[in-house]
Parts: structure tokens; sequence; C-alpha cells
């Protein structure tokens, strides 16, 4: 039997304007519980939210990345329903004239590229914050209550887990491209609920949409699919449905646990907001945020490719965040060598990067130290390896790379009457091996260069070691 597999993702992305949505409290996260607050973002009776045109020209910027159309007239409206952290027993956000709508975002495919549709973009404000304390006591922290969000509705167009967890990858990039939102899943700037439900592609016969909320990362939204996949196909299989419902992720056990069933449609009871007049938004304004959008991450990478003639894949890589792309276009000004640069910034400083758990501005050296590391093994003052040895002294202790190789010694020795010396004494000591390998085994050859390189600590010129030792057994 065949089943297709239907997801579609709700995100809620904060926005990082200064302010809040309607009122001129810090936009800012942590802080002393309840010090960002005033009578608006609390929801006193009386209080007038004013619209932060800022914040609106963040979610215009998020919908035009997206390929959006914008809305002639911003309305909000307010969504009823109770909770503790909502004082005003209603949340401003928008029904049925969402600002952007009708966007796509594309994904690299299992087979090629792959667009998945974006419904709507809305803007609304955040809640506060309910904080359970371990003696049982619940408390609410209003620092959040107010702050702009988007919540971005994608069409029911991704079919794994593997497509989900990279078409969020890429909405992060663009956001951060776009500097509309830092996007810290673990500081809750980015949430995403999963809506998933499985068809059975031989009879037509559909399970119900599971809702799947406390996501905490990419890889929990990849894993929780594959994880629902599964269920609603075995009962599919049992000729069982599955109920209506919304479940928990379990990051400990990797299961999802009912956490409420879904009975019949939800009714907020929106109504517009009276308090918030319409905006219209002008036509010239969009074209103006338009024309000032940095560039995407999709034309930054064509442009690598065109510009310094890199692989696709080199191109990909290297774009994949605003601050690595600078980081390599900022070494690449300054050491020429395009091809080089991509491969050391790939390999081993994404690899510290991402061992040490660090992003690019934690960085303790700059593209102007990794282009003074790339020339001293170009000009062949130390070797590749010693390279890699300095790049992760810098990555420790930020030192200039000059400093490392002076300090420790790490010049290269290329001078050929020098590294004789050390070659007649290593294959003295190791007469069994140039037998070997004059008796064939290559493998010899290997241990010899090797007993040279530690005679020298790694300093030799590989290239020479292995030319005057090849010359040395001819001559035995
Ligand atoms: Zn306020
Ligand atoms: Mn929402």
């Amino acid at each position: 039997m065949a089943y297709k597999t239907i997801v579609g993702l709700e995100i809620h992305v904060e926005l990082m304007t200064k302010t809040k949505l309607f009122c001129s409290c810090k936009n800012e996260f942590g802080g002393e519980a309840n010090t960002h607050c005033c009578p608006i973002c609390l929801g006193l009776p009386g209080a007038m939210p004013k619209l932060n045109k800022g914040a609106l020209e963040y979610a215009i910027k998020a919908g035009l990345a997206f390929n959006c159309q914008i809305a002639h007239r911003l309305k909000m409206d307010r969504k009823h329903y109770f909770y503790p952290d909502l004082t005003k027993g209603y949340q401003i956000s928008q029904d049925d004239n969402p600002l952007c709508a009708n966007g796509y975002l594309i994904i690299e495919g299992e087979e090629g590229p792959k667009k998945i549709g974006i419904q709507r973009i809305h803007l609304e404000e955040d809640t506060g914050k309910s904080i359970h304390t371990e003696a049982g006591d619940t408390l609410v922290d209003y620092n959040r209550a107010g702050v702009p969000l988007i919540e971005i509705v994608t069409a029911p167009d991704i079919n794994s887990g593997e497509e989900a967890r990279m078409f969020l990858e890429n909405l992060k990039n663009t956001l951060k491209y776009i500097e509309v939102s830092d996007c810290k899943m673990e500081e809750g700037s980015l949430r995403c609920d999963v809506n998933i439900n499985v068809v059975d592609t031989e009879t037509g016969k559909k399970t119900n949409i599971t809702e799947i909320k406390n996501l905490n990362s990419f890889k929990a939204v990849a894993t929780a699919i594959e994880y629902e996949e599964k269920r609603h196909i075995s009962l599919l299989e049992e000729g069982k449905n599955t109920d209506k419902e919304t479940r928990r992720w379990n990051d400990v056990e990797n299961v999802t646990i009912i956490m409420r069933e879904k009975g019949g449609t939800d009714n907020y009871r929106y109504a517009v907001d009276v308090d918030i007049l319409p905006v219209a938004i002008d036509r010239e304004w969009i074209d103006d945020i338009k024309a000032n959008l940095p560039e995407l991450p999709q034309d930054k990478k064509e442009r690598f490719m065109r510009d310094y003639d890199l692989p696709a894949y080199d191109a990909g890589v290297l774009t994949q965040s605003k601050e690595l792309s600078i980081f390599f276009e900022e070494t690449v000004k300054l050491c020429d060598d395009p091809k080089q640069v991509s491969n050391w910034v790939m390999g081993d400083v994404l690899r510290g990067l991402n061992d040490k758990a660090i992003e690019v501005g934690d960085l303790k050296f700059g593209p102007e130290d990794l282009a003074a590391l790339l020339k001293l093994i170009k000009e062949d003052k130390i070797s590749n390896n010693v390279g890699k040895k300095v790049l992760r002294e810098m990555f420790e202790t930020g030192k200039k790379p000059e400093d490392i190789v002076k300090e420790k010694g790490l010049i290269q020795i290329s001078d050929e009457d020098e590294l004789k010396k050390i070659v007649a004494q290593v294959l003295e000591e190791n007469e069994q091996s140039v037998i070997d390998y004059k008796n064939g085994k290559d493998r010899a050859l290997g241990f010899i260069i090797g007993q040279v390189m530690k005679a020298t600590r790694g300093k030799a010129n590989p290239q020479i070691v292995n030319k005057l030792v090849l010359e040395a057994i001819e001559e035995k």
C-alpha cells in the first residue's frame, strides 16, 4: 500500500523591533519579570493601542521576501479566548484580511527544487508567559505581552519530516538575511506547530489532522513528523482513524502525547478591533521596501557560483548563514583564492564552529586572520596540516597566525640540506622498512615519510620529504 504524508506548518516569529507592537515598552528578551509593561500591553481598560510602523514594515519585508502579495489595507481583529497570560481576554491579530498572502519558498527537494506555498503571513501581538514554579505555583510575566509577531501559515505542500526541516532552515535563514528576527528558538523568537495527516493513495482514505505543539528544535519537528506518520499509517492499516486532537512532543522519550481533543471548530468570535483604525498601505512605500531588501540567500548563492566560480554545493553551504557568507567574502577580498577560502571555511572553520557550538559572531578571529593564515600556507611557510593546527589555536586564543607560528616554531622546513640529514638518519634507523619497500611493500614508504615528519614535528615540507626519501632509497 502506498501512503502520502501531508504536512502544513504554522510558524510564529517575533520581530526584533525596538518597541512593542502597540506601545513604547521595550521589546527585549528576558529582563526582570513585569518590568517592560504599561497599561496598553497589560490590556488595562481604557488604554489606547497605537500601531508601531516599524513592526508593519518588518512584516511587509518578510512578505516580500517570501513572494507574497501585500494587502492594500491593514485591518486588525480581536481573537477572543481566555488565558491567564492574556489580560484583555482577546489577542489583537488578523482574521480574514492577512497582511501578506499567496507566497512561496523554494527548497531543494529530493527530486530537485520544490515550491512550498505560504498561504498567509499576518501580524499579531504576543501573549505574556506563564511560569510554573517547582512549588506548584503559576506566575505570569507580561514582558512578552504585546511583542510583535508574524504568524506564517504554509500550504499543506510538505510531505516528510526532512522537507519540513529544510523548509524551516530556509525560512529562518531568509528571516535572518532580511534582519527582521533573530529566530532564536531557545528564546522563543521562532515557534513552530505542525499539522499532519496521511492519505492512502490507493483508496483515497485519509486520517484526521493531528496538531503537534511544543517543538523546540527543527530536528524535533522532523522526528515528530516521522513518529506521527507511522502512527497514522498503522491506524489506517488496522482500518481505524486518528482522533482530531492536539498532541505534545516529548523530547526525552521521542513520542507525541495527547494534550487535548479538538471538538468541532474553535470559535474565537473574531471582531474588528475598533481601537486600531485601518491603515492604508501605500504602494510606493512597498516598492521602496522591496527596492531596499538585502540580497536573499538564493540570489547570493547564484552570485557566488558566478563571481567566484564555485560549485553549487560550496555556494549553498557558504550562504546558509548571512554571517558565514560575509566572512567568506571578506576573506576572499584579502587573499583572492575563492576555492581555497571556500575549502577552509566549509571544512575547518565550520567544523570548529559546530564543535564549539558557537556562531560566526562569536569567533575570536576575523577574516583578516584567516586570510593571513592562508597566505602562510600559500607561500609554503607552513604546511596545510600545520595550518589546521594553527587554526585550532586561533579558535581557542584568537592569537594572530603569524604569532602562533613564531611562538611554536612551526615554520616549515624546506631546506633540502637540512632535510637530507634527517632523511638519512631515519633510513638508518628503519632499515627493515627500506628493504620492505624495495620488495614491493608500498606501505613502507608511507611509514618512512611519517617518521621523517615526526622527527621534524610535522614541520617538514611534505613534497620535498617525499622526493628526498625516494632519492635516498634509490641510492641505497
Ligand atoms: Zn507597554
Ligand atoms: Mn497566532
